[in-house]
Formats: C-alpha cells, structure tokens, sequence
C-alpha cells in the first residue's frame, strides 16, 4: 500500500475522526493530517468552546460506530430553556410537548478525544498530528504540510477537507479558481465565563439549557460533568454595550450587575474572564462546489459552517458523514459518482440549517422572553398533545429526529399555512355564529 492508495481527510476534529471512522470500516486505508498536537496529551486551546449540544442527528451518527454510549457516559441532558429574566423568577421552558427529551451537553474535547481513540484503534488509520496543510494540488491529490520538522510532502488518491469554518482546503479550491465563497459574518462575537461549583454541586439547575434573552444580546449557560458551567456571551462586537465598549473591571462589573444581577455571586472570577478570554468571531460559510472532479472534497464546517444558535453545527457535519456513507454505498464507491452525488443531497440542508440558526438567534435572545411567544410554546405544545405526529414543533424536528433539514422547513411551513387556513375558518364561523345571534336579536 502506498500514499496513492490513501484516503487523505484533512482536519481531525470532530467531523474529520468521525470521517476517518467510517472510511476504515469500509477498507479504505486513511491518512488524518491535523495542525494541531495530540489533543489527548493535554493541551487545551483557549476560546473554543468547552461544551456543545449533541441531539438525535449526532446520536445517531455515533451509534453507527457504536461510540453513543461512551460519549453519553457523561453527557448532562438538558429538557428545556431555563430563562433567566433581569428581575424576578427564573422560568422554565420544556423543548419537548412530553417533557422529557433533551439536548445532551457533552465536552468537546472528551468527545474528540474519544473519536480520536475510535479512530487511531481501527485498522488502516494513521494519524499525522502538527501538520498544516498549506498547499493542495486538485488534480493530482498532492498535498504540502508544515510541520514542525518543515515543510512536508504527501498526496492521497482521494483529499476530503474536514477543517473546519476557516478551511484551507477551501482556500486551495478558492485559489485555484475551481471553488467560489461566501462568508458573512455577524455583527455579534461570543466569549466564554465559567460559573464554577456551588458548594460541591451546581449553582444551577443542571437539567436545562440556560438563558439569559437580554433584547439585542443574550448569555447562555451549559452545565459540565465537574459541576462548573461554561457561560457564553453572545454580544455585538462593537457600538454600546458591546465588547468593545467594556474594558476597565469597573465599566464591566457594573455592566453584569445592571444586566446580569444573578450571575454576579455566581461567577468569582468574571471580570478575569471577561478580560482574559478570547472574543470569537460567528459566521456562515457558504461555497460552491464542493468536491472537485472526485479527488477533492469537503465537508462539515468546511462546506458550510453556521451560527451556534441552533446548536446543530456539529450535530450537521456528523450526519454529512453518514451522508457521504450512504452515497459511496449508492455509488459502488466511486468517488467521482459520490461526491457530487453528497453535494446534491447535503446542500440545500445546509442551507436550510444555516437560516434556521439564524433565526434562532433572534429568538432566543428577543422573542423567548415575550409573554406572546410563551402562549405561542404553549398553543404548539397543545397542537402537538392534540395531533400526535401530525403536528410536530420545528424545534422537535430539528433536535429530535433525522428529518433532513430541508424537509423540516417545508413541514413546518405546510403545519402553519393549514393552521392559519384553521384560524381563519373558525374566525369565520365566530362572526358566522355572532352574525346570526344579532339578527335574531332583531327579529326578537
Ligand atoms: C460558540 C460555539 C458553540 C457551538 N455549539 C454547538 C452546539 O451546541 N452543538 C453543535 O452541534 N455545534 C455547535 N457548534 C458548532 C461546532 O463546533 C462545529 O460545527 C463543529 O465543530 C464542526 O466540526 P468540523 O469537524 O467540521 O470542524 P472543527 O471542529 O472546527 O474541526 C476542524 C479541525 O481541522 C483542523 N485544521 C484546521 N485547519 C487545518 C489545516 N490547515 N491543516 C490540518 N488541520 C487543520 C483543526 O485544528 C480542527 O481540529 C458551536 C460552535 C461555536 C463557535
């Protein structure tokens, strides 16, 4: 066997070692470059974030290699949004009409970790840590990494990019002319505080997902197995009341104390936080195409990351890998029937993901906290007792099942034209009923 025979997937993060996972079980031996080290050596990157919500879709990816069970070993599920208003009772808002399923708050590094192990254990993986690409050949699969030895040189029959929002993949398609771009980015960036154990347990409830809907900016907060809480701040990046705004501990502890009253005897190290942590930047990616003549490919964060809002970013690029599976099953693996093939089916998904989280921004951190929005939770949750099935809330659809994403919003859509055609008549046969009562009124 040599490099010409390899499958080379670029990026062992969490799309990359899944990819890695079920390239080996189809026989194909796997080179997984990476830039950075051994993530299992201990190093932690500051400003990425600590903790993600894995759903139905990642789930499902995982049990397909069977590694669901470790990975939920830890998890910390989350039955609903706990909002927390600037004055008053905290209030819980259940995602599910039952109440009882729930969005898995699971580590990020212990989830990638495990699909590292996962996938250096498989036969045919090798795995090539501190090397950067930084050149890619679309025709011939020749690739060039930097290395802390220099520069390094390695080709593959096939190059699937798995690196991430900033792909260099993509910027090698993009420089060659065979790919075009678009990244718009938010005017919003987010930092991560830590909320650290309350006397040995957790200063809040662990079983929701917690919200702070502030209007034009908002805080989460997602419990971690060691009883801390990640926080993270989603904030303009500039004008007033944005990260540029704050600076001095005074201008930032009375920033927290006006708008975020109970996070204060929470968080001992805020302003040390607020002042050390990163501000990330959040964004939507989208190319086109994304594989090149069978040789190149792309896929998860690469091809098409999105804001977090819907907290299925991972969630995606792990049902692209089964997608790519499926596909090369369809295809007799032929990569040049494939690829295409994954483009077609994944893409407008992904489009479909990217404008629902977009959309769950404003939602979350507006709309939540409005008493019309809670009757409206409450009328869907009725529906949804009412039409078993029939009628399923967007959110069900999106972290509960594998509905493609696409399909969702048609349902959705389909769900809301029949009820307003339901408003309507009923609103008809009121004023139809009303109409009838007054005239008999004249009569009488
Ligand atoms: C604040 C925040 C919160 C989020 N919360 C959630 C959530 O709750 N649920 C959810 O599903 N998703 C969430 N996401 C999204 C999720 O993190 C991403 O969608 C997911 O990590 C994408 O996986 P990936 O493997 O495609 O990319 P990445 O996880 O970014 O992995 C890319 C890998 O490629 C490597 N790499 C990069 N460049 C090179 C190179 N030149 N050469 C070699 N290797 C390279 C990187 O080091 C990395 O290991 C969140 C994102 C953010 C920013």
């Amino acid at each position: 066997m040599t490099e010409r025979d390899e499958i080379a997937v670029v990026g062992a993060g969490l799309a990359g070692c899944l990819l890695a996972c079920f390239l080996a079980r189809r026989g194909y031996p796997v080179a997984l470059y990476e830039r950075r080290p051994d993530p299992r050596t201990g190093k932690v990157e500051r400003g990425r974030s600590i903790n993600l919500a894995l759903s139905e879709r990642g789930l499902d990816a995982l049990r397909r290699i069977g590694l669901d069970g470790q990975v939920m070993a830890d998890a910390l599920p989350m039955r609903g949004r706990m909002l927390h208003p600037v004055e008053g009772e905290q209030q819980f808002q259940s995602y599910s009409v039952s109440g009882d399923r729930a969005i898995n708050s699971i580590s990020r590094g212990a989830l990638n970790n495990a699909l590292l192990d996962a996938a250096s254990a498989l036969p045919g993986v090798r795995i090539a840590f501190e090397h950067r690409l930084v050149g890619l050949d679309p025709i011939t699969g020749d690739m060039t990494f930097e290395t802390p030895q220099g520069k390094v040189a390695a080709t593959a029959s096939v190059v699937l990019g798995a690196d991430g929002a900033g792909s260099a993949v993509r910027g090698q398609l993009l420089g060659y002319g065979v790919l075009t771009e678009s990244v718009d980015f938010l005017d919003y960036g987010y930092k991560e505080l830590t909320i650290p154990p309350l006397g040995g347990d957790f200063a809040l409830d662990p079983g929701a997902l917690h919200i702070w809907p502030r209007g034009t900016s908002m805080m989460i907060a997602l419990p971690n197995p060691d009883r801390s809480f990640t926080c993270t701040l989603f904030w303009p990046t500039h004008g007033t009341a944005s990260f540029a705004s704050l600076g001095s501990p005074a201008a930032i502890e009375q920033h927290f104390a006006t708008h975020y009253p109970d996070l204060i005897p929470l968080a001992p190290n805020l302003v040390d936080d607020y002042q050390h942590n990163p501000v990330g930047v959040l964004g939507t990616v989208r190319c086109t195409p994304w594989q090149v003549n069978g040789k190149v490919g792309l896929l998860g964060d690469a091809a098409h990351a999105i804001v977090p809002f819907y907290g299925q970013g991972a969630n995606c690029a792990f049902e692209d890998v089964v997608e790519l599976d499926r596909c090369l099953d369809e295809c007799d693996d032929d990569w040049a029937a494939a690829l295409p093939l994954f483009q077609h089916r994944r893409q407008e998904n992904a489009e479909a993901i990217a404008q629902m989280a977009l959309a769950n921004f404003v939602e979350m951190r507006d709309k939540v906290a409005s008493p019309l929005f809670q009757a409206g939770k409450r009328v869907e949750h009725a529906l949804e007792r009412a039409l078993p099935g029939r009628y399923v809330s967007r959110y069900e659809l999106v972290s509960f099942s594998t509905t493609p994403y696409a399909e969702v919003r048609r349902r959705v859509r389909r769900q809301h034209r029949v009820l307003g055609a339901v408003a309507v008549g009923a609103a008809a046969l009121l004023a139809g009923a009303v109409g009838a009562v007054i005239s008999r009124g004249r009569r009488g």
